[in-house]
């Protein structure tokens, strides 16, 4: 084989299809789950709609004129999804229920020796990692957990078995996806109660229907679809300013979102208890138009004090307050620091990447490491982004893996392996850009690990970052 690609949501995706379209079409997809999708296949829950307009959030390469919103709801990007590994052939490139355990590299051979769940082995010289930055569900170590004696989940598995209509629900965790679906479930739960440990910054999503008018314009004239998707893109761009500590653009984006907060909420206590006390980004700035508006319901209640526990009646508070309730939903985020987890991947020496990340993940242009040859990772470490979409990310890593493997092919190599210099040069100047930036507030994120290393978001605007990834410069590797 050419390569193996691990993962089938959007890195995946598109990595197959680049692939193909490159000649290196021997490779295969490994996909634990059973259908396409990733993200936007796990995260189900009611209201679950993608925070970049979909214009924008999708491959530039497979432009969809039928979105039926600006902000387009889950199903239909699962569903896009789908359609674009259909139209580009390589649908039958997936293999699904196909789960990897360990990937090692085999340095006499060449290749990367995956091997899955129930022992099946495979090889392959390239090795791509499509897994993401939000694949694992977490809990956020809350005790008690197993002694709930009602319905709880997560929020990326949610439970539409379960009917909540007239239901007493709590729902901890107020992030990127609780202010999605508390609207939602607010409409026909009894009460819902929501544990905010932070708050957020919230500005307006302005969402809307496209009309049959507007999608009939983008389906005849695609340079209208094309030229919407670059003015998106640019303006969301040049809004990375406002990411950088102590700027200007950076106050006025924070007094936009303390307007909306002012304009729809008017109790001064539950105001209060919704504004931010820490720089602007250094969480995800969040988009709602309805979150605000569900909190002022009278069915809604905003808890700030501390969750303690989680007790067989309900969620216990650090005031020694018992909520009890019918229901438990965690909408408490992901396990996102250590990327490839919980695939074991052995790199030259027997060395794992963890054992190479013990201090915090970190990669070249966020894709190689220093160590472990022929490993790209896409959506890796210091790629996530606050302020543009990651399929634009997704892209460009990809196009320059699909340029290293062409030259490694014209020069006979069969390993290009990231120098340690470059490494170590790359990484001391990305960690030095990032100090300027909102991810180093004052903020916990999930961006961090815990001892404050930023392992996940770039340091820069995405035009930058295609820039650099334009072609890999040979001289940082080595090629043998
Ligand atoms: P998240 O943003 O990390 O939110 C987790 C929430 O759980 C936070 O409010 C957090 O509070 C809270 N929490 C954690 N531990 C807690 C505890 N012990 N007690 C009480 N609350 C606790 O997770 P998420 O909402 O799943 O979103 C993760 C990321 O997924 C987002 O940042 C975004 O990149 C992506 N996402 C994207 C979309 C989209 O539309 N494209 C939608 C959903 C998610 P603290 O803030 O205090 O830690």
């Amino acid at each position: 084989m050419d390569a193996i690609v691990i993962g089938a949501g959007f890195a995946g995706l598109t990595a197959a299809i680049k692939l193909h379209e490159a000649g290196f079409s021997r490779f295969v997809v490994l996909e634990k789950g059973d259908r396409i999708g990733g993200t936007w296949r796990d995260n189900t829950y009611p209201g679950a709609c993608c925070d970049v307009p979909s214009r924008l959030y999708s491959l530039s390469f497979a432009l969809n004129p039928d979105w039926s919103r600006a902000f387009s709801p889950h199903h239909e990007i699962r569903d896009y999804m789908e359609k674009v590994a259909r139209d580009f052939g390589v649908i039958d490139r997936f293999r699904f229920g196909a789960e990897v355990e360990t990937a090692v590299w085999d340095e006499a051979a060449s290749l990367w020796r995956v091997t899955l769940k129930g022992g099946e082995t495979l090889a392959a010289p390239v090795l791509v990692s499509g897994l993401g930055q939000l694949n694992k569900p977490g809990y956020a170590g809350i005790p008690g957990r197993e002694t709930f004696k009602g319905e709880s989940w997560h929020s990326a598995r949610w439970r539409h078995d379960v009917n909540l209509a007239g239901k007493a629900v709590a729902c901890i965790g107020a992030g990127a996806s609780a202010i999605q679906y508390i609207p939602e479930i607010a409409k026909t739960a009894a009460k819902v109660v929501v544990f905010q440990r932070t708050p957020n910054y919230i500005v307006p999503r302005n969402d809307r229907a496209f009309s049959d008018f507007e999608k009939s314009l983008f389906r005849s004239v695609p340079a209208v679809d094309r030229g919407m998707r670059w003015l998106i893109w640019k303006l969301m761009d040049l809004r990375f300013q406002a990411f950088k500590l102590g700027t200007k653009a950076a106050d006025k984006f924070r007094q936009q979102a303390l307007d909306y907060l002012h304009a729809v909420v008017q109790d001064p206590e539950l105001r209060a208890k919704l504004t931010p006390d820490y720089e602007i980004g250094c969480k995800r700035v969040l988009v709602s138009d309805d979150f605000y508006q569900a909190l002022v319901r009278p069915n809604v209640e905003l808890v700030t004090e501390a969750v303690q526990a989680v007790t067989p009646n309900g969620v216990k508070t650090r005031d020694g307050v018992e909520h009890v309730c019918d229901v438990v939903i965690y909408g408490t985020g992901f396990v996102t620091t250590d990327f490839v987890s919980p695939v074991e991947v052995v790199g030259r020496g027997g060395k794992t990447l963890n054992e190479a990340w013990k201090d915090g993940a970190e990669a070249y242009l966020g894709m190689t490491v220093a160590g472990f040859p022929n490993l790209f990772m896409l959506y890796g470490p210091n790629t996530n982004l606050g302020h543009n979409s990651i399929i634009f990310m997704i892209e460009a890593q990809v196009g320059y893996m699909i340029e290293a493997m062409r030259a490694m092919k014209a020069r006979g190599a069969k390993a290009l392996a990231v120098r340690d210099d470059a490494f170590a040069r790359f990484n001391a100047q990305l960690q030095k850009d990032l100090t300027e930036t909102s991810w180093a507030g004052s903020c916990s994120s999930w961006y961090k690990t815990e001892s404050g290393k930023i392992t996940n978001n770039w340091s820069g605007d995405t035009l930058t970052y295609s820039r650099m990834t334009r072609r890999p410069a040979l001289e940082d590797y080595e090629l043998t």
